[in-house]
């Protein structure tokens, strides 16, 4: 019997070179089948240590915080399908962000995109400010804001595009020339299109994060989170961040990530045709003042949309015109549910006020658009005219109510 690991380093380094069809990718992942045994499933190595078989020797597994098959698997998946050399997997996307953040030192300067998740705010203004980081808040959908915010000390750009939860669209190739400038990197927080729209790496940024907790898992069922990069350099200093900090994922849920991830493709091709029909609907209801959608054509960066993503994915924002509806609608819906994440098969509706954006100050999130007549929807893949009629069926409790 062959007892040979398929990956006895957990290099993390892709099996497979070249990029076939993502659609492909995602359901056969690095390995295609388990080599011992042939299982088509990767199986969960449920094992926190590893035998060595004498001093210093070791089957390339030694203790999971620090490599685990299972996660190896997932790690050269995730790398593979974000066109990048190697992925590292977190217990959470904040896990990721938290490790990545590592990598810089007290009075080094990030610039940071002004509406990103809460949570990515409170990590940095919370807990890296008073350790001597300094963040600029900025609208990254301006070049020329970001070029501005520059300083000698500036080693990197972060940046979420779509944004969230105001669906702003940032130039990737344009940011990373900016930072490139003065030998930089740009980090992308790529949740929200997943790798199956948009892959940054191919646009110039240095390093992915993923919360993978959404669409990558896409079942609501776990948290991950994820680094990608193409950096031989920057590998080493990442895995050790990674095994030192100790928020490797674990091997059941690198599992379900690794399951989710094969119905990727169908999954985001159904949430963006979702989407795609009820943000049309919303716009035309009488309760709704604005829909934020970058699959509308009068979007204000439609076309770098178009030139940088291969879709829209399934995220709709809107304002409704009376603040009172937001406690109707979400005490109303039946279908869609009121609960605080995205990315799943299960439509959400988010109040990103108390919310995902709970955390950013008044003045601040105001000035990004996030005001108390702000709701955010992840559409999933249930029937859309279900979907539309929930929400007409909530607007009616309303008041006057009215078709979408
Ligand atoms: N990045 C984005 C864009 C998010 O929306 C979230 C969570 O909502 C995170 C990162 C953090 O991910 P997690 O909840 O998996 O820690």
């Amino acid at each position: 019997m062959n007892t040979k690991l398929i990956d006895p380093g957990g290099s993390g380094k892709p099996h497979c070179t070249g990029h076939p069809v993502l659609d492909t990718l995602v359901v056969r992942g690095s390995s295609l089948f388990e080599p011992y045994n042939g299982a088509i499933s990767t199986p969960i190595y449920q094992s926190s240590t590893f035998r060595h078989p004498g001093l210093f020797e070791s089957t390339g597994f030694d203790y999971s915080r620090v490599c685990n098959p299972t996660r190896a698997e997932l790690e050269r998946t995730i790398a593979l399908i974000e066109h990048g050399k190697y992925g590292l997997a977190f217990s959470s996307g904040m896990g990721a962000i938290s490790s990545l953040i590592k990598l810089y030192k007290p009075g080094d300067h990030l610039i940071v995109s002004e509406d990103l998740y809460g949570g990515t705010y409170r990590l940095f203004t919370e807990y890296y400010e008073p350790y001597g980081f300094a963040f600029s808040w900025v609208d990254t959908s301006n070049l020329a804001l970001v070029e501005a915010a520059l300083r000698p000390e500036t080693k990197a750009v972060f940046i979420e595009t779509p944004s969230n939860p105001m669906m702003k669209v940032s130039d990737i190739k344009g940011c990373a020339a900016l930072i490139h400038r003065q030998g930089g990197r740009l980090i992308v927080d790529n949740t929200f299109l997943s790798p199956y729209f948009q892959n940054p790496l191919d646009l110039g940024a240095d390093i992915v994060t993923h919360s993978g907790t959404k669409y990558l898992s896409g079942h609501n069922d776990t948290l991950s989170g994820f680094i990608v990069h193409s950096s031989d350099e920057l590998e080493e200093p990442l895995r050790n961040i990674q095994k030192s900090e100790g928020a490797s994922l674990a091997p059941f849920d690198a599992w379900l990530t690794l399951r989710g991830i094969k119905t990727l493709a169908l999954r985001m091709k159904r949430c963006e045709q979702n989407a795609i029909r009820i943000a049309r609907r919303l716009r035309s209801h009488e309760r709704v003042e604005k829909v934020f959608f970058t699959g509308f054509e009068d979007h204000p960066q439609y076309a770098l949309s178009c030139s940088q993503s291969r879709g829209f994915g399934g995220m709709i924002s809107f304002y409704v015109k009376d603040p009172q509806d937001v406690p109707v609608v979400l005490k109303s819906v039946s279908l869609i549910l009121f609960a605080e994440s995205l990315g799943g098969v299960e439509s959400l509706i988010t109040y990103p006020l108390v919310q995902t954006h709970g955390a950013i100050p008044e003045a601040m999130r105001l000035a990004a658009g996030v005001t108390d007549r702000l709701l955010r929807l992840s559409v999933g893949i249930e029937d859309p005219e279900d979907l539309i009629a929930d929400l007409e069926a909530a607007f009616r409790q309303c008041g006057t109510g009215g078709t979408l």
